[in-house]
């Protein structure tokens, strides 16, 4: 547990289990170097318990670095509850979740994440102020969406010469909450669309609306383009993947794209140009933060509108220092994190 801890720079590790309600739950806190700890609660049936502790301090992780290159006063942290197969209510279940986090006095904030809903951020709430992205506070995809397309813009100026997508091949991988609205602000942009989803209801939505081009789920990542844009799943950079890419650009909102940091080394060499998934994608964590400030739409807006401006100062350093963004990125952010 401690050398767990030790190698992924963990501050805290809190675990709580509540039998009326069936809650198992693990809240992991990376990094309050520059606020308490932000991020969202995963309610997922885990293989086991290892695969959720390790998801938990994966994410929040991810987290840390997410919140500091966004510029925001949080800290990264990340929780999962481990989904039982049979609970007597799901509201007593996320009141008792809300408790555990009202525990920890504002150390850890929550929010909507895979398996989660504004609906259980409400019961969140019930039992702690601790808790964002309720219904309330609105749905944080359409900004993570917003910001994608902010930055696609940015690395097709950066490796193609201009931020104008008319008429740029564009593959989305995944078409759920942020890549169907992704699609849409491309679509709108001029861009022409390649899309695949496990879901072919998603598909056809996207070739009925969007006027897109379906592609087999297992050929989109070589289908020849100028932009990828994974919004799917983690890890789908890895060296097999790499070498069958046929693009200029890889910038999607999928988090944890590569498998491996040495993935964006093999990226750079390929010649392609790779936006770091948690400055691409910051969009979401942008709107769960200020709204939890209480900052109106405006706020977001303008915030919103800066990951295009740091994907760019990324990609400039980078270049000057011949290294993979994503390098230069975890570098910014490890100054930013470790800072004292
Ligand atoms: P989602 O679950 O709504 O959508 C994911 C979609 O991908 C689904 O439609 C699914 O069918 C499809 N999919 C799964 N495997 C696929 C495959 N092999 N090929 C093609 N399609 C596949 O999720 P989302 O909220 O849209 O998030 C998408 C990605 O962006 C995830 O990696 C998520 O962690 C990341 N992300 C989301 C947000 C957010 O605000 N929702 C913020 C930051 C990062």
């Amino acid at each position: 547990m401690f050398s767990l801890m030790q190698a992924a720079r963990l501050e805290s590790l809190h675990l709580a289990r509540d039998p009326d309600s069936g809650l198992q739950a693990i809240i992991a806190i990376h990094n309050s170097h520059l606020g308490p700890a932000l991020g969202g609660c995963r309610y997922l049936a885990y293989p086991d318990e290892q695969a959720a502790l390790d998801d938990a301090v994966r994410l929040a992780r991810g987290m840390s670095y997410k919140a500091a290159l966004a510029g925001l006063p949080f800290g990264g942290g990340k929780s999962v509850i481990l989904r039982p197969a049979h609970i007597p209510s799901r509201a007593q279940l996320f009141e008792a979740f809300g408790r555990m986090i009202d525990s920890l006095g504002g150390a850890y904030i929550t929010a909507v994440d895979s398996g989660t809903s504004s609906a259980d951020m409400d019961c969140i709430a019930q039992t702690t102020s601790f808790v964002t992205s309720t219904t309330a506070a609105g749905d944080p995809s359409p900004h993570t969406a917003l910001g994608v397309f902010a930055g696609i813009r940015a690395s097709a100026l950066d490796r193609l010469g201009s931020d104008d997508l008319q008429g740029l091949r564009v593959a989305v991988q995944g078409l759920g909450q942020v890549g169907y609205a992704l699609a849409e602000l491309l679509v709108a942009a001029g861009a022409e669309l390649y899309v695949s989803d496990l879901d072919s209801g998603r598909v056809q939505l996207a070739v009925d609306e969007l006027q897109a081009r379906p592609v087999a789920a297992e050929a989109l990542l070589a289908t020849p383009c100028d932009i990828l844009a994974p919004c799917a799943l983690g890890a789908v950079l890895n060296p097999a993947t790499v070498a069958q890419l046929r693009c200029a650009v890889v910038a999607g909102a999928a988090n944890n794209q590569l498998s491996s940091l040495e993935v964006a080394d093999a990226l750079e060499r390929r010649g392609i140009l790779h936006a770091p998934d948690y400055v691409i994608n910051s969009g979401g964590l942008i709107h769960v933060a200020l709204t939890y400030q209480g900052a109106g739409a405006a706020a977001v807006t303008a915030h919103l509108s800066r990951i295009g401006g740091r994907l760019s100062e990324i990609y400039a350093h980078a270049k000057a220092d011949k290294r993979a963004p994503a390098r230069v990125a975890e570098a910014l952010a490890e100054q930013l994190l470790y800072a004292r």
